[in-house]
């Protein structure tokens, strides 16, 4: 199919990266509370603060419109907000015309629901979290997860024909002895695997310095007994990816607090407020929702251009003791990671 809208004026920020991917929180709420996430007290948006799927639609075809080729839903739960199988469907529809990828990243306890329909509607690939498998720990990290219903909707994502990414945050004390079981588990199953350092977002109810764990540290660990080399896959997000050459399969790592990935940043965030975040850690945004309600979509195109003139060149996350445990007020749930 031809495509006629990418061919319009590309969004190219200040430092002359060319913004290709869009994030969206399509809601704040989660069946989850993850520790290191919300605090378990959390308070959500009310309705009418929210963007309707529609405005998600609308708004996301503006940026397809602006050479936006991939698009990943998340949040909260993407899978817990009403109808979404609805917005996949329509999301689904813009791929070929000037689309390239739909994708999700999601906690994976629906998926046992909507793993086929996902692939009906044009989704190839999803990136699942998981922490532990351990049940008990999962409980305790998840507060509100089952681990068999994760593992069973991980299942029904590989049947139907997904490529599946773990992403795990490596938590010190936690689930850093689960490293190597869970990379060993997810490459017998061809998924590939991603570790996170945890991010100083938003106040959660833990000490944030006590469960961080530089991945410098893990590769180093990993290096002894396993034979890792740099993989060329590049996403223009932050995962740096290492081959493992024992068990053939690949190893992500984001390390935003270890390395800075700022320089290639090729992406930015939608709330589900339709607050446009620059980056992931700083407070720069354009609020697109009100613009939107209030003149309609022809609002938006100038809208992107001043959002590209206020991109920042990037993050200052950092945790130390010393300094406070919060770089960002908004928790990650708010942009979804
Ligand atoms: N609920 C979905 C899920 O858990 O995959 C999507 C939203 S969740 C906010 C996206 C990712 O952010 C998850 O992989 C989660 O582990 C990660 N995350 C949440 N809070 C984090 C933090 N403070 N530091 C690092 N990663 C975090
Ligand atoms: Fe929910 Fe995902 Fe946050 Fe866990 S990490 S509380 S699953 S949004």
């Amino acid at each position: 199919m031809t495509n006629t809208h990418a061919l319009a004026r590309p969004l190219i920020d200040n430092f002359g990266r060319h913004v290709e991917y869009l994030r969206i929180s399509v809601t704040d709420r989660c069946d989850f509370r993850c520790t290191y996430c919300m605090a378990e007290n959390m308070s959500f948006l009310p309705k009418s603060q929210v963007l309707s799927l529609e405005e998600i639609e609308q708004l996301a075809r503006a940026f397809v419109d602006r050479g936006v080729k991939k698009l990943r839903l998340t949040g909260g739960e993407p899978l817990v907000r009403r109808d979404i199988m609805t917005l996949i469907e329509r999301l689904g529809a813009f791929l070929g015309d000037g689309l390239e990828e739909l994708t999700l990243t999601t906690n994976g306890s629906q998926l046992r629901r909507y793993a086929p329909e996902l692939v009906r509607h044009g989704v190839k690939r999803i990136n699942v979290s998981l922490d532990t498998r351990d049940a008990a720990k999962f409980a305790a990290i998840t507060r509100w997860g089952r681990l068999s219903q994760v593992l069973d909707g991980i299942d029904a994502a590989l049947e139907a024909g997904l490529h599946v990414k773990i992403n795990m945050v490596a938590l010190k004390g936690e689930n850093d002895h689960e490293i190597i079981p869970m990379m060993e588990w997810a490459h017998q199953k061809g998924m590939d695997l991603t570790l996170i350092e945890t991010m100083p977002m938003g106040a959660v109810d833990i000490e944030r310095a006590d469960q961080y764990l530089p991945l410098s540290k893990v590769r180093e660990n990993l290096a002894k007994r396993f034979t890792l080399s740099d993989d060329p896959l590049k996403t223009g997000g932050p995962a740096r990816y290492l081959r493992v050459e024992e068990t053939g399969g690949r190893l992500g790592l984001i390390t935003p607090l270890t390395h800075n990935f700022c320089e290639t940043c090729n992406r930015v965030r939608m709330t589900a407020t339709g607050d446009l975040y620059l980056c992931l850690g700083q407070d720069h945004k354009v609020s697109l929702r009100d613009p939107l309600r209030e003149e309609g979509i022809e609002a938006i195109d100038k809208l992107l251009d001043h959002a590209m003139d206020i991109k920042p060149k990037g993050h200052d996350f950092e945790i130390d003791r010393q300094k406070p445990q919060v770089n960002v007020s908004r928790h990650m749930s708010v942009t979804g990671g």
